[in-house]
């Protein structure tokens, strides 16, 4: 069982967990550095992240979290957790840190102040067709890099076409909240790229114990 940490300073941790489980993980709850070390994947939930961003600087655990994902630690971030993955943050406080490793520019409430919250399909190309996907004051991928792969754009509306789901590597960034559908797909997408990871990055997060 492969054992996945969920950064637990704010956010639908809980549900993360629930998804993980459900699908054969063991999941952990990450609050401080030297939890890091145990997990062989980490997810970002969603939430606030100005807030999850703080929190993690004053825990001490935003430096160990870019350091194991750019020794290649899998990581999966939903809605806020894109926003922590991303490289480059637009609409957000000058100050915002990320974690970042996925080359993407994203825009944080992209979608406007009048549309908070709304469901749509999105085809992320996973059997069994389109995801019923929730987004709630969700972000976009305003620009994706070369390396980057789109796994899913929103269809119709004013945001036709806009990039929702991207995966580089073993990074996968959703603007939507899969943990609050009961459709585990792109969890067990996630699942599958940690259980296919090579456990080199272990070293170099154990290295964060003694902080
Ligand atoms: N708007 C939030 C942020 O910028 C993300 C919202 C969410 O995670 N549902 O962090």
């Amino acid at each position: 069982r492969p054992v996945i940490g969920v950064l637990a300073l704010q956010g639908d941790v809980r549900e993360h967990l629930t998804a993980l489980a459900a699908l054969g993980a063991e999941p952990v709850a990450i609050r401080r550095p030297a939890e890091l070390a145990a997990v062989s994947g980490v997810v970002l939930p969603g939430g606030e992240s100005t807030t999850i961003a703080k929190l993690a600087d004053r825990s001490g655990l935003l430096e160990p979290l870019r350091a194991a994902v750019r020794g290649g630690l899998p990581a999966y971030g939903s809605c806020a957790g894109m926003i922590l993955l991303a490289d480059r943050i637009l609409d957000a406080p000058p100050d915002q840190e990320t974690i970042g490793g996925l080359d993407v520019t994203v825009r944080r409430n992209a979608f406007g102040r009048q549309v908070d919250s709304f469901e749509s399909e999105v085809d992320l190309g996973l059997a069994g067709g389109p995801l019923h996907a929730v987004f709630i004051r969700a972000p976009w991928v305003e620009e994706a890099g070369d390396g980057v792969q789109v796994l899913g754009r929103v269809v119709g509306g004013d945001a036709d076409g806009r990039i929702v789901a991207v995966r580089q590597g073993n990074l996968v960034a959703t603007s939507f909240h899969p943990e609050l559908t009961g459709d585990r797909r792109v969890h067990a997408l996630f699942v599958d790229i940690v259980r296919a990871a090579p456990a080199q990055q272990a070293g170099l997060v154990a290295g964060t114990e003694e902080d």
